[in-house]
């Protein structure tokens, strides 16, 4: 079954587990700007480069640069079915973008997760990935400019999705499992099942 998703959340949310799952569940590729961007800088690509110190200081990587490198990745075969994007689009000019791409395609998003998190909880997360993980992003100030840029351009996106009636607000604090389910719940009464 095709299942075109995205996720949003602050910092910290979880997303990005969360999206792992869903799209092992439903058999559909995740695609995850911030890992292609890290994917990149690791290998030192050209775009790696470029990217590099904007990643790092929080920032957001300029607009047309980060839609080329969804559209290119969305023309991949195994996309052709569904995808779940997670980290774009991230403002309005990139949800236009997107928009126009799918257009384009003749298809649009079938559902947003939006996990709800508080303030609190997902800066208390991060610093924990901190200490585990030590992302070069996760620095205090990049984390405070992360944050600041969610509340801001990211946030106001689900303001857009949700006139569209296909925002899905999900409770993301609790055990991983139960807020999978969460998402589960969700989308089965949007009519996208698990393949298995
Ligand atoms: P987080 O959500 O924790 O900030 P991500 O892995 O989603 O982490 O993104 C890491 C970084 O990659 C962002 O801070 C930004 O610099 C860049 N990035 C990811 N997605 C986008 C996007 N849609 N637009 C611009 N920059 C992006």
């Amino acid at each position: 079954m095709s299942a075109r998703l995205l996720i949003v959340g602050p910092q910290g949310s979880g997303k990005g587990t969360q999206g792992v799952r869903v799209g092992a569940a439903l058999d559909i590729p995740v695609v995850s700007t911030g890992d292609v961007f890290r994917a990149n800088v690791a290998e030192g690509t050209d775009l790696g480069l470029q990217v590099k110190s904007i990643i790092d200081a929080g920032d957001l990587v300029p607009d047309e640069l980060t839609s080329a490198v969804v559209r290119d990745r969305l023309a991949q075969a195994d996309a052709a079915q569904g995808f779940l994007l997670d980290g774009y689009p991230r403002n309005l000019a990139q949800v236009m973008h997107l928009d126009e791409f799918l257009e384009g395609r003749d298809e649009k998003l079938d559902a947003v997760i939006a996990l709800v998190v508080p303030r609190e909880e997902s800066l208390s997360r991060l610093t924990a990935r901190a200490a585990e993980q030590g992302r070069a992003d996760d620095t205090e100030e990049a984390i405070a400019t992360r944050l600041g840029i969610y509340e801001r351009e990211t946030a106001p996106i689900l303001d857009v999705y949700g006139t569209r009636g296909i925002v899905d607000e999900i409770d993301g604090v609790g055990d991983l499992d139960e807020i999978t389910a969460r998402i589960f719940a969700a989308l089965e009464a949007r009519g996208l099942r698990p393949a298995r």
